[in-house]
């Protein structure tokens, strides 16, 4: 076990710091207030429920939130967690996921599934982050992780792509393993929010085996 050290400036954490350290935390903007109903995202403009980006473009599944915004550390923080092997700050966006969500996550989920990676991508990297988070979002939260999904269709890298392609792209590219998910509600976590093709697609083929709802959480909304 090694002691919990902040996702930004890597600093040890005083007892009385649970995420990020206290001259960090300045920095960062945790969602409060006025976010979209559907992804999460914060809002300028308050008395709208939805952002523009939702009304335009409706989505599978049902509700989404994030943690941060992503700007200043944040990005860095990601960056690392993905790339870097720094798996351990999962332990960290889990307590800032309960702290922002607790409430949300018990309403709306029975399962907490990661958003899986393909596996020639998990052989190179070593680790998934996705279902890092997903595990510690679960132990955080009580509620059960199952990793009910696999990537089964190979898919080309989604940075360049445009919604319509990115929607193409993840035709069929998830398969939900045998498992009994009839009317159970489903919380999907992903590293960052971008289209939300990705979740729409996994929440596509969980309501297509009866899954009652579908909803996601993750670390920030990017792109
Ligand atoms: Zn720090
Ligand atoms: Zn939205």
């Amino acid at each position: 076990m090694f002691p919990p050290r902040c996702p930004s400036c890597d600093q040890l954490l005083a007892p009385d710091e649970k995420s990020f350290c206290k001259s960090c935390e300045k920095l960062i903007t945790k969602v409060r207030g006025n976010y979209c109903m559907i992804c999460g995202r914060l809002m300028k403009k308050s008395g709208k429920l939805v952002c523009p980006d939702c009304e335009k473009f409706p989505h599978i599944f049902s509700e989404g939130r994030s943690l941060y915004e992503y700007e200043g550390p944040i990005r860095e923080t990601v960056y690392r967690f993905k790339y870097k092997g720094r798996k351990s700050y999962a332990d960290a966006f889990a307590y800032d996921a309960v702290e922002l969500w607790d409430e949300w996550i018990k309403a709306s989920a029975d399962l907490v599934v990661p958003v899986p990676m393909n596996a020639k991508k998990l052989k190179k990297r070593g680790y998934d982050q996705a279902d890092v988070l997903a595990r510690a979002i679960a132990c955080e939260s009580g509620i059960p992780y199952l990793h009910l999904l696999d990537r089964v269709r190979k898919t080309v890298p989604m940075k360049t792509l445009s919604r319509a392609e990115r929607q193409n792209n993840l035709k069929n590219a998830f398969q939900v393993r045998d498992f009994d998910v009839k009317l159970k509600r489903v919380l999907l976590v992903d590293d960052i929010y971008t289209t939300g093709s990705t979740l729409d697609a996994c929440a596509k083929a969980l309501l297509e085996r009866g899954a009652a709802e579908v909803s996601g959480i993750y670390i920030s909304i990017g792109g």
